[in-house]
């Protein structure tokens, strides 16, 4: 039997009508949820990515602005532009573009935004809080990943779940969200010795190498739920011997789809939920603010 396909498009538009009720009520007691965007620099990737942020959170009902500093902007003063936004009260979400521009340290700037403000869940303090089992703003992406696996696994209590990255933003997170979800989790990385036995013994495989198409059907047991993160952007020859670009994932869908139970697409699976858990996270920081 062919995998059910998880649609991240659907469950992100769901996300997006639940955040625009419970936005709707803030915005009646007078306190609109509001996340704020920084980009330094000109880099055009980034700039699009903030215009597709703006209309999904307007259409979710969240306010979106967004800083525009030049190339030039100092360590200095990107840092008192988040320190401006850490003490705006109006504002519930801080979120820094990134690739920054040379000679800026992101990691640094990164870390300097309040915890309660912390909507991509990359600060110290959100992690740890995670990895403590406590309520966090969690990274998005790893959310993302497990927003899509409940929707066809609702309980992964007990789950024997393989993890294939262990980044601080992605897979380290995810480890930890699965945890606290009660499911047995194993952790791959480039030192571990034979990959497709531990991926093959999994009932739930999440795959955040960035490697595109390490994963192919010799990693998957049939029946596994398989969740691709990895996005790549990749130059390919089509049928007729044209160059065509295509997004995929690190996961070659066609061959794992037919051994699957259930396996999220690169495009179209934890991508577009990812910007609703940035939406989500959000109005969770709005929710648990006083103003
Ligand atoms: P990363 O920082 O490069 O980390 C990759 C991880 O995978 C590392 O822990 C690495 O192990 C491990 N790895 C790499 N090659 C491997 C191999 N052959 N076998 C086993 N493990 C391997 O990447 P990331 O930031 O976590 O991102 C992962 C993927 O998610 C990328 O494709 C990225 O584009 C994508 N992504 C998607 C979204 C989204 O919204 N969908 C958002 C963010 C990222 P070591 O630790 O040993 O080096």
């Amino acid at each position: 039997m062919a995998a059910r396909v998880i649609d991240g498009k659907a469950i992100a538009a769901s996300m997006k009508e639940r955040i625009g009720a419970r936005a709707m009520e803030l915005r009646e007691k007078g306190r609109p949820p509001s996340l704020v965007a920084i980009l330094i620099g000109d880099d055009q990737a980034a700039a699009s990515y903030a215009r597709s942020q703006e209309k999904h959170a307007k259409e979710a009902g969240i306010e979106f602005a967004l800083v525009r500093l030049p190339t030039g902007t100092t360590q200095a003063e990107a840092a008192e532009a988040i320190e401006r936004l850490n003490r705006d009260t109006s504002v519930h979400g801080i979120m820094p573009h990134m690739p920054m521009p040379r000679g800026l340290d992101g990691f640094e700037l990164q870390q300097r935004i309040a915890p309660a403000k912390d909507v991509e869940g990359v600060g110290a303090t959100n992690l740890g809080l995670l990895a403590m089992g406590r309520d966090a703003l969690a990274p998005c992406t790893a959310a993302a990943a497990v927003e899509c696996l409940r929707s066809v696994v609702p309980d992964i209590a007990g789950r024997d779940t393989v993890v294939v990255g262990r980044s601080v933003i992605v897979g380290k997170p995810l480890a930890m969200l699965l945890l606290a979800a009660n499911a047995t989790v194993t952790q791959c990385h480039t030192r571990t010795r034979g990959l497709a036995e531990h991926t093959r013994s999994a009932e739930i495989l999440m795959v955040a190498a960035g490697v595109a198409g390490l994963i192919g059907a010799e990693h998957v047991a049939p029946g596994t739920v398989v969740i691709d993160v990895g996005t790549h952007r990749v130059t390919l020859i089509d049928a007729n011997g044209k160059e065509v670009t295509r997004t995929v994932g690190d996961v070659r869908f066609d061959e794992v789809l037919p051994l699957a139970s259930a396996i999220s697409p690169v495009p179209g699976g934890v991508g577009p939920v990812t910007v609703s858990m940035l939406l989500e996270n959000t109005l969770r920081a709005c929710e648990k603010s006083t103003s």
